[in-house]
């Protein structure tokens, strides 16, 4: 450890400040806080030499829609229409990635999507299960941290910050990338008059965000944040990202059915109301919708594809329960099994957690709550016993949940 002086040579902090430091020769020390921004330093000039990298993924190599739909298919349950728009769109992204860019060529222009479902139905399930198949940088990044320049929060440029960090600052990589902005309705303008309503996250970061959506060159904090105002930025292309937005955008049902109320009058008006699925409204939603809501029309126009999810049934919520490839009940299965121990659920125990996630309105996320309820004190005792075998049964479980007030799982 150090002598010498006791202060970081680099940036001069006490060594009583920091938590780690190393000494050098002749005196000389390093804290932990120098050696990282060494370390991010030495990655950025690493990733600005590989930037002209040629993409390597030829026609031939690139997973087809269905291919694509497939792989979801293993991890998410239903949202079929979702799924499609999704895969879709990734094909034709890494299409124009690779398309020759010659000057009598067409140009395909890119297509950012819009899923909007309500909170809890698998949207950024569907965004990370697609990027375990891609084979270019992904991100998400959250809206709600977003304000305009100049108020506490993140500033825009940041959604590219994390890309160019996963990246490894690798500029022409990430400038090809995807990037899954959620919460999008967040940033919705709240009031219908805009001159009266310039809140803080609202129509300022929309103005923004367009600047990212279609297609221009960015300076990116490398680091992020507002904290280093003589960081040297980063300018980033963002015509080549696919960006993926998502939002529960509630309340946007009301929207709906009020569109769609308006336009079904007069003539065989009863007829067309009778057809509309008012549990499902979300799959008649159309960009006015979207209006109506507090986006912005260029944001909407740069959002070309907009899709859909299904709210979760009965059905749905016990298929989530057993059949992803990594479900709720194959993991804590593997969690026994690592103690020695086969852990079998009754089918009447799932049909159980199931109603309950419904009693409560818990949704998806509620039923690992119930699950880990029931299963807590087994996990807790398990591996002190020798026992190979663990049956639960309905009866178990009802009297685990006795104790549980199950309404505080509950996430809105
Ligand atoms: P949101 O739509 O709010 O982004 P998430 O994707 O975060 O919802 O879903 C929360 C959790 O619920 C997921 O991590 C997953 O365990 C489960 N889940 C939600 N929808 C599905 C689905 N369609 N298929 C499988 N699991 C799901």
């Amino acid at each position: 450890m150090a002598k010498g002086n006791n202060r970081c040579s680099f940036c001069g902090r006490p060594q009583e400040q920091v938590k780690l430091f190393i000494a050098g020769k002749d005196g000389a020390n390093i804290c932990e806080n120098c050696v990282k921004s060494a370390g991010d330093i030495v990655k950025q000039s690493e990733g600005s030499n590989k930037n002209n990298a040629a993409f390597s993924i030829e026609q031939k190599d690139l997973p087809t829609p269905i291919e694509i739909k497939d792989f979801l298919d293993q991890y998410v349950i239903g949202q079929d229409e979702a799924k499609k728009y999704l895969s879709v769109a990734v094909y034709n992204h890494y299409k124009r990635l690779i398309q020759p860019r010659g000057a009598d060529e067409v140009e395909i222009e890119k297509s950012n999507i819009i899923l909007v479902g309500p909170t809890g139905t698998g949207k950024t399930l569907l965004a990370r299960t697609i990027a375990r198949r891609l084979h270019v940088p992904f991100t998400i990044v959250d809206a709600t941290v977003l304000t305009e320049a100049g108020y506490v929060g993140e500033d825009i440029e940041t959604v590219l910050t994390r890309l160019l960090q996963v990246a490894d600052y690798d500029v022409t990589a990430a400038e090809r990338g995807i990037v899954f902005i959620d919460e999008i309705d967040k940033i919705a303008r709240k009031g219908d008059n805009p001159s009266i309503t310039r809140d803080v996250s609202g129509e300022g970061v929309q103005q923004g965000l367009l600047k990212l959506l279609e297609g221009s060159i960015v300076n990116v904090p490398p680091a992020g944040g507002r904290k280093h105002p003589d960081q040297k930025m980063i300018p980033v292309n963002t015509q080549n990202i696919l960006f993926i937005c998502g939002g529960a955008f509630e309340g946007i049902d009301r929207k709906i059915a009020q569109r769609l109320n308006t336009r079904v009058v007069g003539y065989n008006a009863s007829k067309q109301t009778d057809r509309i699925d008012h549990n499902n409204m979300l799959q008649y939603i159309a960009p006015m919708d979207l209006k109506s809501f507090g986006l912005i029309p260029e944001i909407i126009g740069r959002l070309p594809i907009l899709t859909h999810l299904d709210p979760l049934d009965r059905d749905a919520l016990r298929r989530i329960l057993t059949e992803p490839k990594n479900s709720i009940v194959k993991q804590y299965i593997k969690l026994f099994e690592m103690d020695g121990v086969k852990l079998h659920f009754d089918d009447d125990v799932l049909d159980y957690i199931v109603d309950k996630a419904i009693e409560f309105k818990l949704g998806a996320r509620g039923l690992r709550s119930i699950v880990e309820s029931i299963i807590m004190d087994d996990m807790y005792e398990v591996p002190s016993k020798q026992i190979s075998e663990l049956n639960i049964t309905k009866e178990m479980a009802e009297k685990k949940l006795e104790k549980i007030n199950l309404s505080r799982f509950a996430t809105n």
